[in-house]
């Protein structure tokens, strides 16, 4: 599913949000045309796609459930983001103070626990992971330095968990 253009250009018009739609050469890119302070809420959404299975376009606000919003859709990845979505409450919060006309970007590992479509990142930001991929694949001592969903840490902590188990168990047995 993709929003159509002519979608996105009403979407534009509604007073209330604080964000604007730009077609760039990567894409569709969501700016935010007021200054926001850091961790103040900037959208939230409510009239979302629930969806079992995933598509590069959708954002995982659980273990299993994906969602389809027409912001979260757009925005973009960056290794230094400069929003946050709360899966918990569907709300971009600034990450930091923003200015009119910065660009709403979210680190993806921290909602995608697997994704679609691993890509190169090229936000040049220092410390930038490379290649963007679901949590599952980012390494630790990356993820550490980001704020994640709690069904990410959920998930991170299955796994660990595991590798415990496992590795008590390789002792046990030797
Ligand atoms: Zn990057």
């Amino acid at each position: 599913m993709f929003y159509p253009i002519n979608t996105l250009n009403k979407l534009k018009s509604i007073g209330s949000l604080k964000i604007e739609f730009r077609e760039l050469t990567n894409g569709f890119c969501v700016f935010t045309t007021l200054r926001i302070p850091a961790h103040y809420p900037i959208y939230q959404a409510k009239d979302t796609l629930i969806f079992q299975n995933q598509t590069y376009q959708t954002v995982q606000v659980d273990e299993q459930t994906h969602l389809l919003d027409f912001v979260f859709a757009n925005m973009n990845h960056s290794c230094n983001p400069s929003t946050f979505i709360d899966c918990g409450s569907l709300t971009i919060f600034a990450e930091r103070d923003l200015e009119p006309g910065d660009e709403l970007t979210f680190f993806y590992p921290s909602t995608e626990w697997r994704m679609e479509r691993p890509f190169k990142c090229r936000c040049g930001a220092s410390g930038c992971i490379g290649n963007v991929k679901g949590a599952a694949k980012v390494l630790s001592s990356s993820l550490n330095r980001y704020r994640l969903n709690r069904h990410i840490e959920r998930l991170r902590n299955t796994i660990l968990t595991r590798e415990k188990t496992a590795s008590c168990a390789k002792i046990l047995n030797s």
